[in-house]
């Protein structure tokens, strides 16, 4: 719902964001899960609840070897600083005349450095 927000989504404007998750960024990670289900297939999934999806290894494995994406899957909670996470916007150029107003939600897992930027020009103007 419009105006809504979690801890990995916001809807403080019409924008839209929210993390997501690389999954091929799990395979070397130490949080994944594995079992070996009934039609045969291995699947993964994190056991830190970051992505709720469990998908097949195979899958994940075939698109590293020949150097495709997977895609994306949207965080279920904020991601950990070892997940290959970022910040997705749906609709950004809705983004309204005062900017971002929850600049927060956009740092780091984890922390890490955070610049807020300032729009035009850096020189000030004359006899400042
Ligand atoms: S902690 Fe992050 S990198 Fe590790 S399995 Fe979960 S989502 Fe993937
Ligand atoms: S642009 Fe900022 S305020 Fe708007 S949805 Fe994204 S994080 Fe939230």
């Amino acid at each position: 719902m419009w105006g809504m927000s979690s801890e990995s989504s916001c809807r403080r404007c019409r924008v839209y964001c929210d993390w997501v998750v690389d999954p091929l960024g799990c395979l070397d990670c130490s949080r994944l899960y594995a079992y070996d289900a009934k039609d045969g297939g291995r699947y993964v999934g994190c056991v830190e609840g970051v992505h709720l999806a469990e998908l097949e290894l195979g899958v994940l494995e075939s698109c590293v070897e020949e150097g495709r994406t997977f895609g994306s899957i949207r965080a279920a909670r904020v991601p950990l600083p070892i997940c290959a996470a970022r910040v997705d916007s749906a609709y950004p150029q809705r983004l309204p005349e005062i900017g971002c107003v929850n600049p927060e939600f956009h740092e780091p897992p984890g922390g890490g450095t955070f610049t807020i930027g300032v729009r035009g020009s850096a020189t000030p103007p004359d006899g400042a």
